[in-house]
């Protein structure tokens, strides 16, 4: 029983906690944000660019509303609870003088490049995306058909960036693979996970959805945490490729469903829905990439790769119908879409999602392992689908960069 000053205090102690929670608000696993950088916003950009740049890029369809409003001279943010700060836009005359700082340089701004090295100085970081390996059953992007090869999007992820990473470096890139085997790159395991797990999970729940919620926060949170601070904080890079192959439903992964579906596509940052806006790190984040115009390269860098490595692999874009994705560019493969990896990496990210591994032909051409030159694939004679899509990759940013960069004498 509580004595009435006692129950009191527990009352007001429960409606502090209640208030703070509902006006403060963090995604999994993230620090309530540092806001300082929005007052080197001042002067940055005009009005008009800012708008276009939240209201068709970074936050359509109002999705910003309650979080960022727009005035005449200004646009005041909502920061924390509420709190707002203001920014000033530039005057059209100032809007490219003064840039926001960042590290991360467009190619228009690299020196021109030797003939055959288009891609010499660019600091590129390559991600294979998901862990693989002895991990590749918990991340659930694994099947298995009887006693086949497995498959494992970890294990090809990680291949095609071993394939990738010579053959940017003959472009002249310097190149850094986020990681080289199965090792994750977080300390932490699901088990040191279990608390902050818990405090996810709002009904009651069993050990087992327990366990599964701290493998979720291991591998699809704090995996990708741990690999931003290297990007931001370490490499620094000019961009990031993560590499990713897409499947379609499979049901059970010891008796996977095949399907004749087979489709390409990529994604960069943006379409910002308003339940994530609703999280003061993720809007932070969302209102850094709008600031550094981090969508002015990534764009038409992600749309010349997805479209070449289209031509390399011969395969038909996805379309979405969700309202998570929106389509930019001018083609019919690129879309904007808010990940934990192209939103926490702090460059311009490009993210693919070519092959569906369970789709027939895909699945067959897995079968075959990686292989040097060319083999008979239903009557034509392919690469290995680790080098095809390497070679997509590495061709596509070729062509970009020979496209953007300064001419040389
Ligand atoms: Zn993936």
């Amino acid at each position: 029983m509580f004595d009435t000053p006692t129950l009191s205090r527990f009352v007001l102690s429960f409606f502090l906690l209640l208030s703070a929670d509902a006006f403060s608000k963090t995604s999994p696993l993230a620090q309530a944000p540092d806001w300082s950088w929005l007052g080197r916003c001042n002067n940055v950009m005009t009005r008009e660019e800012f708008q276009k740049a939240l209201q068709v890029h970074y936050a359509r369809n109002d999705a910003a509303k309650g979080w960022v409003d727009i005035g005449e001279s200004g646009a005041r943010i909502r920061t924390e609870g509420e709190q707002w700060q203001e920014v000033v836009f530039a005057k059209e005359s100032e809007s490219l003088a003064a840039p926001l700082e960042r590290f991360w340089r467009k190619a228009s701004e690299l020196g021109a490049a030797p003939t055959g090295k288009p891609l010499q100085g660019v600091r590129i970081a390559i991600d294979p995306g998901h862990l693989g390996g002895e991990w590749a059953t918990m991340e659930e992007r694994f099947f298995q058909i009887g006693k086949t090869r497995p498959v494992a999007e970890g294990d090809l992820t990680l291949a095609v960036a071993k394939r990738l990473k010579p053959m940017l470096e003959k472009l002249g890139a310097q190149t850094v693979l986020l990681r080289k085997s199965d090792s994750p790159l977080t300390q932490h395991r699901p088990k040191s996970l279990e608390s902050a797990a818990a405090g996810e999970l709002t009904s009651a729940y069993t050990a087992d959805r327990l366990r599964r919620q701290s493998e979720l926060f291991f591998y699809r949170i704090s995996e990708i945490r741990a690999r931003a601070q290297m990007v931001n904080e370490r490499l620094k890079p000019d961009l990031v490729i993560c590499l990713h192959l897409n499947a379609e439903e499979w049901g059970e992964p010891d008796n996977p469903k095949l399907t004749p579906r087979n489709h390409l596509h990529a994604l960069v940052n943006g379409c910002y829905g308003p339940r994530e806006l609703e999280s003061d790190d993720i809007r932070a984040e969302m209102l850094a990439h709008l600031f550094g115009r981090t969508e002015q390269e990534s764009v038409p860098l992600s749309e010349c790769v997805v479209e070449t490595l289209a031509e390399a692999t011969g395969l038909p874009p996805y379309t979405y119908f969700s309202p998570n994705a929106s389509r930019v560019g001018d083609g019919p493969y690129l879309y904007s879409r808010n990940l934990l990896a192209n939103r926490l990496y702090r460059v311009p990210v490009v993210f693919l999602e070519p092959y569906v591994m369970n789709s027939g032909p895909v699945w067959r051409r897995i079968q075959m392992g990686d292989y040097a030159g060319e083999k008979m694939v239903e009557g034509v004679a392919r690469k290995s689908i680790q080098t095809e899509y390497a070679l997509g990759v590495a061709e596509g940013l070729a062509r970009y960069f020979r496209k953007a960069r300064p001419l040389s004498k």
